[in-house]
């Protein structure tokens, strides 16, 4: 699915990345301390990739899922979506574009805990003000998909970690989003469920997903298509990321 925005200024056979960045900076100011949380990054996403972003803690990768995610703002730099530039959204329709095209994925699983599971996955589909039948094909469908179907009147406490992330997926995905964007998926969960969660992102990519996840587990990282490697906020070029990775075996701690 596309965000059938064409961008005429393109030139024939260079299609119009889904995402573009060009420079891109974050600067976080607390109590007067500037956090340069990402500096000059430049990303390109088709449709249909699956792109996985690595590196240590505290260099950037939340920050810029965040950004993708039109969750918070770059503080320079430009940002395009389907070739429109993001800087000149409003508030709603930058939420528009969040419930329609973009599907979140956290570590922490995120659901609302005193909604079912049902409830939970319909959430998305409810804001847009989708007619109830169609909202509960559209649910059960996701909940099929992630294997959560016989689950639909539980409540996230009473699931254990890896049934709530699938139930999260299935949430991600039930609005048929342009790309998911995966926060540490496989962070909190032990590896038979990560595996199961990575499973699932595997599967949803070979039906043509596109998605970008963060993780800092080398087993996952190496699965996705491409890998970008951050280091204090910066794309690491491939050599550069080599060099780090060969420094990590021999026991350094680049965190
Ligand atoms: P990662 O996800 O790679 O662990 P983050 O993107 O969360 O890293 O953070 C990158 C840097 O930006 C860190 O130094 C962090 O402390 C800082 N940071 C992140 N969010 C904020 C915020 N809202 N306010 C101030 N500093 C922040
Ligand atoms: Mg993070």
């Amino acid at each position: 699915m596309t965000m059938s925005v064409t961008n005429g200024a393109n030139g024939a056979g260079d299609a119009a990345a889904m995402i573009e960045m060009t420079d891109v900076s974050k600067v976080f100011l607390t109590d007067e301390i500037e956090t340069h949380a990402l500096s000059d990054v430049q990303l390109r996403i088709d449709e249909g990739d699956f792109l996985s972003i690595a590196g240590p803690s505290g260099c950037g990768k939340s920050t810029l899922l965040s950004l993708l995610g039109l969750l918070d703002s770059p503080t320079a730099g430009e940002y395009l979506l389907d070739g429109n530039p993001v800087a000149d959204l409003s508030g709603s329709q930058r939420a528009t574009i969040r419930n329609r095209h973009i599907g979140f994925i956290f570590q922490a699983f995120n659901l609302i805990g005193d909604l079912t599971v049902y409830e939970n996955v319909e959430l998305p589909l409810t804001y847009r003000g989708m007619p109830s039948a169609e909202r509960r094909t559209r649910v059960m469908e996701a909940l099929e998909r992630v294997g959560m179907s016989h689950r639909t009147k539980h409540y996230p406490s009473q699931l254990s970690g890896g049934q709530q992330q699938r139930v999260a997926v299935a949430r991600a995905v039930v609005g048929k989003p342009s790309i998911l964007l995966a926060d540490e998926p496989t962070g909190n969960l032990d590896s038979k469920n990560g595996h199961a969660v990575m499973g699932l992102l595997n599967e949803l990519h070979a039906d043509g997903a596109t998605i970008c996840m963060v993780t800092h587990d080398p087993r996952y990282a190496h699965q996705a298509e491409r890998l970008i490697n951050l280091f204090d906020g910066q794309v690491l070029s491939p050599e550069d990321a080599k060099k780090m990775a060969e420094m990590e075996e021999s026991g350094f701690d680049v965190a």
